[in-house]
C-alpha cells in the first residue's frame, strides 16, 4: 500500500507521531485535530497517500466513499445532527497537509459560504 516517508499524516497512521486516534480500520484512521476550529474537529485519512482530491483517482473512490461513511459514523457517536465534513483542495482552499483528509467539525453553530 503506498504510504510516503515523509508525510505527516502517513507518519501518523504508521504511528511514528502521536495523536488521539479516534477511529481506525483496513481503509482509513482518523483523530483528534491538534487545532480544533470546532467542539468537534477530526481528520479522516485514507491510509493510502493521496495527496489531495485534485489528485484521487478512479481507483480512489471506494476509500473515498469510506471517509464520509465514517465522517457521518462519528457524527451520529457524538450525537451531532448537524456538522460539516470539509476538504480542503488546494493551497487557495486552506490545505496545508498534502495527504487527502476529511474535516469533522461539528458542535457549534456554522455559517455559510465558509470564509
Ligand atoms: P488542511 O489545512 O485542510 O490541510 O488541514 C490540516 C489540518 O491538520 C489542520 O487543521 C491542522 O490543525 C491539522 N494538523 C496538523 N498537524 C497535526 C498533527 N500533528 N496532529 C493533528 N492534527 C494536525
Ligand atoms: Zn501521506
Amino acid at each position: 500500500m503506498a504510504e510516503a516517508d515523509d508525510c505527516i499524516f502517513c507518519k501518523i497512521g504508521r504511528g511514528e507521531i502521536p495523536s488521539q486516534r479516534v477511529h481506525e480500520d483496513g481503509r482509513c484512521f482518523a483523530f483528534e485535530d491538534i487545532n480544533p476550529k470546532a467542539p468537534t474537529h477530526i481528520l479522516i485519512c485514507p491510509r493510502e497517500h493521496v495527496a489531495s482530491l485534485a489528485e484521487a483517482e478512479a481507483g480512489d473512490e471506494a476509500n473515498l466513499g469510506h471517509l464520509l461513511a465514517v465522517a457521518a459514523r462519528l457524527a451520529r457517536e457524538r450525537g451531532l445532527d448537524s456538522y460539516r465534513a470539509v476538504v480542503n483542495t488546494g493551497p487557495g482552499a486552506g490545505q496545508t497537509v498534502f495527504h487527502l483528509h476529511v474535516h469533522l467539525l461539528g458542535g457549534r453553530s456554522m455559517k455559510w459560504p465558509p470564509g
